[in-house]
């Protein structure tokens, strides 16, 4: 059974889109393979949380479409899917661990640690626990059963660490290099390492498909398989998303919580469709499909180790293609209850046709299209010169019988002719007076919808 997951950290506000992008490799392999997708809170180290943090993943992962089969919402056979409800679990395997020698309890102070790097940075040696307690266990009990708080420490073996990665291949790692990893805190819960190995194991993880940062920690998660006598589950690291510049994506150069592209009115189909594409490309080099075209023909074995390149202009301009390749109904639906319901749909509706080539996201709508739906406040050019000629147009418009848009054309083209203006000068005009903007959509077409008396009391007031 293929039984994947990821495993968040409530440590920010939102999924970040590099979770989106690990995440939807995990669940598509799932559901490739008629297995099942895991969604688990690693919510262990409790100084970092970010209260709220959580319910807005869980949120934006259903929202998404990354559902999960088991998760602390829905549940499962597993539950509690949340670490930090899972604290006596951790003890009772690190304690298993110590019995069977494999790691031990040290209860040395954050001072002495301090010293001792400091040590052996002078003396230029690798930086690792130098074992103290471990050569004095006897006493180190005594005085844990005295009170003393105390951590357990996994006791490294000094030996090669071998794993297969799917994407990386071969990796070979010194235990000797490797410090004696601390397992439990001593305020009883377990650090990442713990956690996620009992968890994954006990959870039946068969695949741990993840970002490349947690690639120095898997030789110490293989380490505590061995150790627990467990079976290794396969891994496989997948590249962290970069900046246009290759830089590491982070939010000084553009936003990174998934909520932040959703909440501009980036589809999350578009989104899930974009970051497909990171670190993988589709057998027949196609560049949209759907989520199910993308589970039916997605392998892991196609991931590539190259840093893939988060460009949200790219994914902007994807999006707008999804825009593009929409119903015009359904993209009135989705534009009113991106803006609100106080917007009339009927007005959205005639608008598609004038906007659908030049919108990439929903936010874009009001900003183009605002104006109908109520008089300009303010106009970005000076009208006052122009008083007679909209004098003028308001009269010749007023005496309109029938308002079509090849008529509206026929009667403003005149009105340019016998006020002596250039058509680009008498457009740029008219278009400040219905719409307050130097830029819109197409002027006749947005006066047919705004409608004769509309356009004449605009016209008026400017
Ligand atoms: N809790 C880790 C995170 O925040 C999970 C790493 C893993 O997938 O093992 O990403």
């Amino acid at each position: 059974m293929i039984r994947t997951r990821i495993a968040p950290s409530p440590t920010g506000k939102d999924v970040h889109v590099g979770s989106i992008s690990t995440g939807l490799m995990n669940f598509a392999w799932a559901k490739k393979n008629g297995g099942q997708f895991i969604i688990r809170i690693e919510d262990t180290d409790q100084t970092r949380i970010v209260p709220g943090g959580e319910k807005k993943m869980l949120e934006t992962l259903g929202k998404i479409g990354l559902t999960a089969d088991e998760s602390p919402l829905v549940g499962g056979p597993y539950a509690p899917y949340r670490q930090s409800e899972r604290l006596s679990l951790y003890k009772k395997y690190a304690e298993e661990l110590v019995t069977k020698g494999k790691a031990y309890y040290c209860i040395c102070t954050a001072e002495r640690l301090d010293e001792m790097r400091k040590q052996q940075q002078k003396n230029k040696q690798i930086p690792k626990y130098d074992r103290h307690c471990f050569h004095n266990q006897e006493e180190v009990i005594k005085k844990i059963k005295e009170g003393t708080p105390y951590v357990v420490r996994l006791l490294m073996p000094e030996k090669e660490i071998v794993f297969e990665d799917l994407i990386r291949g071969r990796i070979v790692m010194q235990g000797s290099n490797l410090d004696d990893q601390v397992l439990l805190k001593s305020d009883g819960f377990p650090t990442y390492h713990l956690g996620v190995v009992v968890d994954d194991h006990l959870m039946k993880i068969s695949h741990i498909i993840r970002g490349e940062e947690w690639l120095p920690s898997t030789p110490k998660h293989v380490v505590l398989y061995e150790a627990f006598g467990w079976e290794l589950p396969l891994f496989a690291h997948v590249s962290l998303l970069r900046n246009p510049d290759k830089s590491k994506l982070s939010k000084r150069k553009n936003p990174v919580w998934t909520s932040d592209y959703i909440d501009q009115g980036i589809f999350p189909e578009a989104l899930l469709n974009y970051l497909a594409l990171m670190g993988w490309s589709h057998p027949e080099g196609k560049e949209l499909f759907t989520l199910e075209e993308y589970i039916r023909v997605f392998d892991l074995k196609d991931v590539q180790t190259t840093a893939p390149v988060f460009d949200p202009v790219k994914l902007e301009w994807m999006n707008g293609l999804y825009i593009r390749n929409m119903d015009k109904d359904a993209l009135a639906e989705k534009i009113q209850a991106f803006i609100g319901p106080a917007y009339p749909k009927e007005i959205i509706a005639k608008t598609i046709p004038l906007i659908q080539e030049r919108i990439k996201k929903l936010s874009d709508y009001l900003p183009l299209c605002g104006f109908l739906f109520e008089q300009p406040k303010q106009y970005e050019v000076d009208l006052s010169k122009y008083k007679t000629v909209l004098q003028d147009v308001s009269k010749k418009v007023g005496d309109m019988k029938d308002f079509s848009l090849e008529n509206l054309n026929g009667v403003l083209i005149a009105c340019a002719k016998e006020a002596g203006m250039k058509n680009s000068e008498f457009f740029m005009m008219l278009r400040v007076a219905i719409t307050g903007k130097k830029i819109s959509p197409p002027l006749n077409d947005s006066m047919i919808i705004l409608g004769k008396e509309e356009c004449i009391k605009r016209i008026g007031k400017a």
